[in-house]
């Protein structure tokens, strides 16, 4: 390969490295009036502007500096989506430190774990969490200072941002670091092990949130106006907090009240065009609209991401309400953004179901991914839709090591990074996931879906929740179990969800047995904790082993 540093002659173009503080400035200096609206933790919905933002990330990016927080040291906030916190990613990353977005929602232990890994000097949290910082406050080794927005006074030796903030100024400039420099820091909370450190350069930020808004992801506009729903500490708020004063859109930031009766009337009252969350979230808002028989004009588009988007949703939003969903597959170690399940003009003007079953699938890579699947040894299957191996992906924001365990290397030779996720692409380039490698049903050698089924059994009526694990079988290695919670008093019987499958799916794939619960184990972040039911099934067979034993005589 020719490296075009080699090349005798050097193109003649400037020389403008892609930091994060560019993205604010644009905002402020082309988009200085568009509006920031906050529903802050207490009280009224808020106004502010990109201009002020600006201002007041430079005022805590001169405050950081005189704290002697130096480039590359982690600066961590414990918030939720609001006007301030987005001031916070801007100031801190203007410091040329790192910002290390901590998720509130992990155990006690994890968020102390996360913390002292990342070696965090100042912590900035919403008043909310008080009681839990000052609960961790001996654990976290690191920490100098915490600063608590929106407080009203400076007390217990937690500071207000405001008293923190004092002569400070707006024309303190930014501290220069090259695009390769650390920006943010996020940990992801898988089921097994530590969470992992993904660390993101200004140059990956910059990119991703340039890719956001190609008009196959995001696609945001001058004149949108975008409530992120999914929070700022999971993966950056998949990138929309950098992509929208990108586009110079408005954002509306919902603070912690993420109910559906409390989002229904912030979209509504604040013209929301665009919106992005995980199903879970959706679903309440779709209930919730149906119910009351309420409707959304202004809303265009919402994404859908962090898992699999059931087939109702996609019926709601389209038919019934005319907004148009875009499925998203993504991860962490991606900045998060990997596929968009966006039509092509072939594509366009499908029969419902047919746009339905291109809908469910993941969707096609922008440019600045690369995907593929791979078997167990490494080597490319085909892309047909139905060969399934181990999703890989490569790019520009793409992980290639975790934050303090670089000698890890998860890449493989090709420096490719292992998703964990097990999909097929089709001749189109569409992305499906058809499991997790982690989470993988194997019977007879052959994949079987656990995801599919869930979905599926979802759909029934009496379901509120579904999941399906594999259980040992001496014969087929594995077989399917679907634990189902039912909607009300009403628990199908194994042979009413049989009935509802069949048909549905494959004959081998039909679970051997059907368990009803009164919840499903869930992680930090909402999503199935498979590995926390497989043991309440396997606690649940023993006592029933134990129990048949007494009977016996
Ligand atoms: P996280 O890093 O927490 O965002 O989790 C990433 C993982 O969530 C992926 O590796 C997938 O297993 C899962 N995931 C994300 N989006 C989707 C989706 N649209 N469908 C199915 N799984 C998804």
């Amino acid at each position: 390969m020719i490296l075009s540093d080699q090349s005798p002659v050097r193109g003649l173009m400037q020389h403008w490295p892609l930091t994060v503080t560019r993205i604010i400035d644009h905002a402020v200096r082309e988009h200085g009036s568009r509006a920031v609206a906050t529903r802050p933790v207490e009280g009224d919905v808020r106004r502010t502007s990109y201009a002020r933002i600006g201002a007041l990330a430079r005022r805590i990016a001169e405050r950081l500096v005189a704290a002697d927080i130096r480039p590359g040291d982690r600066v961590g906030t414990l918030a939720s989506n609001t006007d301030i916190h987005i001031a916070l990613w801007y100031g801190i990353m203007g410091a040329g430190a790192v910002c290390h977005t901590i998720n509130p929602r992990l155990f006690d232990e994890q968020i102390a774990y996360i913390a002292n890994h990342a070696e965090d000097r100042i912590l900035f949290i919403d008043t909310s969490f008080i009681p839990l910082v000052a609960r961790l406050r001996p654990q976290l080794q690191s920490v100098e200072a915490v600063v608590v927005i929106d407080a009203e006074a400076s007390e217990n030796g937690f500071i207000a941002l405001d008293d923190w903030l004092m002569g400070t100024d707006t024309k303190f400039g930014w501290v220069e670091v090259g695009e390769e420099a650390a920006a943010g820091l996020c940990y992801t909370s898988g089921t097994t092990g530590h969470p992992k450190g993904v660390l993101y350069s200004h140059r990956s930020t910059v990119l991703h949130a340039m890719m956001a808004n190609f008009g196959d992801c995001f696609g945001l506009k001058a004149s949108d106006v975008v409530l992120p729903v999914v929070p700022m500490y999971h993966a950056n708020a998949w990138g929309l907090t950098f992509a929208a004063p990108m586009a110079g859109a408005s954002l509306v930031m919902p603070g912690p009240h993420l109910d559906a009766p409390s989002l229904y009337r912030l979209m509504r009252d604040e013209g929301v065009t665009f919106s992005a969350g995980v199903p879970t979230v959706w679903l309440g808002l779709l209930n919730y609209m149906e119910a009351k028989g309420l409707s959304l004009p202004d809303l265009k588009r919402v994404a859908v991401g962090g898992s699999a988007v059931p087939r109702v949703m996609i019926e709601k939003f389209e038919r019934d309400h005319g907004i148009r969903l875009l499925h998203l597959w993504g991860m962490t170690e991606l900045s998060p953004l990997g596929t968009a399940s966006a039509p092509r003009t072939e594509e366009t003007g499908l029969a419902d179901a047919d746009t339905i079953r291109l809908k469910l699938k993941q969707g096609r890579v922008p440019f600045g991914v690369e995907m593929r699947i791979v078997d167990d040894a490494g080597a490319e299957m085909p892309r047909n839709g139905t060969a399934s191996g181990n999703l890989v992906v490569r790019g520009p924001a793409v992980a290639r090591a975790y934050f303090r365990r670089e000698d890890e290397r998860p890449l493989d030779g090709g420096g490719w990074f292992p998703t964990g996720d097990v999909a097929t692409i089709d001749e189109a380039g569409f992305m499906q996931i058809t499991d997790r490698a982690k989470d993988v049903i194997k019977s007879g050698g052959e994949w079987i879906s656990s995801i599919d089924i869930e979905n599926i059994a979802v759909g029934h009526p009496d379901v509120a929740e579904a999941a399906v694990i594999g259980v040992p079988h001496p014969k087929w290695d594995e077989r399917p179990l679907l634990a189902i919670v039912p909607r009300n008093d009403k628990a199908p019987t194994a042979d009413d969800m049989t009935r509802w499958l069949t048909g549905k799916i494959a004959r081998w794939w039909m679970p051997d047995e059907v368990i009803v619960l009164e919840r499903l184990p869930h992680t930090a972040t909402g999503k199935l904790n498979k590995v926390a039911l497989r043991a309440i099934i396997r606690d649940l067979r023993d006592s029933a082993e134990t129990h048949q034993e007494r009977k016996e005589p």
